[in-house]
């Protein structure tokens, strides 16, 4: 990204605010012109001054109104730069504050359009993402406040000095000028320097958000293992590698610091030589005020030329941190692909054909895939972890697309498919559910934003969450985060009946209940299931025997398929968990402990239910 491309970048963000800009220019343009009253003044003081020095005692009368008249100018003219500074700043900093909230939000409404490829790739992980974020709209919004109040005040205020010193005598604006680009030459090494070390500053600084993240997240596992001391080690060595880059930024910094302010002063000495060479050989216009007059213009000139570095600093940040946000910005070929196929009525059978899939970082999941789903059926996929089941429900789910193969729903490719819609008929739940910030209805009823109470209560009811609310002291109004797990997927499972889908994916619904919470979680489940499509992953047998279709994956490929039966008696990796969940649940002991009574319980619960 260059200067330019950025600036042209940020317009958008700017134009909606042009009233303030257009006011920060007439601003600027005031502000400049008080600049130079400092210098027009003590010229015309000492000059003034001077005439007087040969009257001796008489000159007193004189002398006291010169000195009144200059300070009403200076007191003035500070009035007048105060008020102007205070506006400049206001201004500046609203802009700055409309801008970052316009930027902030832009890019949060572009980034949920983004296919989930892009949030599961490995340099976009929540930390870094959230520095990227943070620190573009952060340096952006700054560039366009610095830009206003500091930059364009700074450099039309030179520009209009070195006119001045130009129209006092030509050969003192020449010197002005001459020392200029030697200036910018310095600022522009400096930063060209130091744009490596930035970069890895900014490298750094992304991998300690995500480090911090990751051990608030981990930190029950961490206490656990009793690693604080590895934890605490790894970040040390990103904080001393990230301390190494900072010392070395600094070092270089204060290096040309030191350089730029040794040709400032010899800038200033060559100006007072040649204008004192200039008044003493008589030269027509010149005066000993004249001295004070150009010192002065030239620190005007020299000023924004002073502050360039730290300008260039902050561009170069704004420059590194631009790329990052303005390439999630215009991060097109991100956006998530949706066709157009609305169906009046989604029947619910997909179709998957040599379909092979890899992950974004490089993992293959999926090997010539072929399998299809029947609607208003229940299908198991079953396999050991890591076998493909959930990247199958991924794929159907359209949050990823498959390498080659096609996939149908209905008959029609699932890139036809209008992706809304599409999701306004799949119901997913998850072994682990997200659960919002929020209370326990509005999580309720984000599966339909529009529900009615009752039907918020319907759903809590139908997934045996009802009574366990209104047990507690705030009802459907407590946050549903502190809610356990069990209950927490019982949220979910509530969010899927007021959604009431006819196709349902259930990736391990219950693996995190206990066995009261699995048995009344399965009966509400085994209610929703009827003349649906339902794809159901579960290590527990009791909800994948009674599937009508079974698919038996083996490390990203269906080895088997066909009914319980089936797939059962032709031995296989079915057999084997199977039969090892039988083995571990050590069935012939339980068959032997219970009384008909339990049983008969466990099928009342279920009848009441239906
Ligand atoms: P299962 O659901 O059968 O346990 P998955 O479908 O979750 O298996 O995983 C299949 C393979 O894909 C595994 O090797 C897993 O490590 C990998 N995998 C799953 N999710 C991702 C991801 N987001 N990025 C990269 N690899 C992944």
């Amino acid at each position: 990204m260059t200067i330019g491309k950025m600036f042209k970048s940020i317009t958008p963000f700017v134009k909606p605010y042009k009233w303030l800009v257009v006011g920060t220019l007439v601003m600027t343009f005031i502000g400049s012109l008080a600049a130079q009253v400092n210098a027009v003044v003590l010229d015309w003081t000492v000059d003034k001054i001077n005439a007087l020095i040969p009257l001796g005692e008489g000159q007193w009368g004189e002398a006291i109104k010169i000195l009144t008249l200059i300070s009403g100018i200076l007191l003035g003219k500070e009035v007048l730069s105060a008020v102007i500074t205070f506006a400049q700043r206001y201004y500046g900093e609203r802009m700055r504050i409309l801008v970052s909230r316009d930027m902030a939000q832009a890019v949060i409404e572009k980034m949920l359009t983004f296919r989930v490829a892009f949030f599961t790739a490995d340099n976009n992980e929540p930390g870094r993402l959230q520095t990227r974020i943070d620190r573009g709209v952060e340096s952006l919004s700054n560039t366009v406040k610095n830009f206003f109040i500091d930059i364009l005040p700074q450099f039309t205020s030179a520009i209009l000095a070195l006119i001045l010193m130009y129209a006092a005598n030509v050969y003192v604006g020449l010197v002005a000028t001459c020392i200029v680009p030697i200036y910018f030459w310095i600022t522009w090494r400096q930063a060209k320097k130091l744009k490596g070390w930035r970069v890895g500053m900014r490298n750094y600084r992304e991998a300690k958000s995500h480090g911090i993240m990751n051990i608030i997240e981990s930190i029950t596992v961490i206490k656990s293992f009793n690693r604080e001391r590895i934890e605490g080690d790894k970040q040390l060595d990103l904080q001393n590698r990230l301390t190494q880059n900072q010392m070395a930024t600094r070092r270089l910094s204060y290096l040309f610091d030191g350089l730029k302010s040794f040709v400032e002063q010899v800038g200033t000495v060559l100006i007072i030589i040649l204008t004192a060479y200039l008044v003493l050989s008589g030269f027509p216009g010149m005066s000993i005020g004249k001295i004070m007059y150009h010192v002065m213009l030239f620190s005007n000139v020299s000023a924004p030329i002073r502050q360039l570095h730290r300008i260039y600093d902050d561009m170069n940040d704004a420059l590194i941190y631009a790329e990052g946000y303005f390439d999630i910005l215009s991060g097109d070929s991100e956006v998530e692909a949706s066709g157009s196929y609305r169906p009046a009525e989604v029947r619910g059978e997909f179709e998957l054909k040599n379909v092979d899939f890899t992950y974004p970082n490089g993992t293959k999941a999926l090997y010539d895939i072929n399998m299809r789903i029947a609607p208003g059926k229940i299908t198991a996929l079953v396999g050991l972890s890591g076998a493909g089941k959930s990247t199958i429900v991924n794929l159907l789910d359209k949050f990823y697309t498959p390498d080659s193969g096609t996939i149908t729903l209905d008959g029609v490719d699932l890139r036809d498919w209008d992706t809304q819609y599409l999701r306004e008929h799949i119901g997913l739940v998850l072994q682990k559910n997200h659960i919002f910030d929020g209370s326990i209805e509005e999580n309720i009823r984000y599966g339909k934003p529009d529900a009615t109470q009752e039907e918020v209560i319907e759903a809590a009811k139908k997934a045996f969450l009802y009574d366990q609310v209104m047990a507690l002291p705030n009802g459907f109004n407590t946050k549903a985060t502190m809610l356990s797990g069990g209950q927490q997927q019982r949220v979910a499972i509530a969010r899927m009946f007021i959604k009431n889908p006819p196709i349902i994916f259930l990736d391990e619904p219950t693996a995190s209940l206990d066995a009261i919470a699995t048995e009344q979680i399965k009966s509400s489940i085994d209610a929703i299931k009827r003349d649906r499509t339902v794809i159901i992953i579960s290590h527990n047998i009791s909800q994948i025997i009674d599937s009508e279709m079974t698919y038996a994956l083996r490390s990203g490929r269906v080895e088997q398929s066909g009914n319980t039966e089936e797939v059962y008696r032709s031995g296989g990796i079915y057999k084997d968990i199977i039969d090892a969940s039988a083995r571990s649940l050590n069935i012939g002991k339980i068959a032997d402990l219970l009384d008909d009574g339990e049983i008969n319980r466990s099928v009342v619960v279920q009848d009441s239910f239906s």
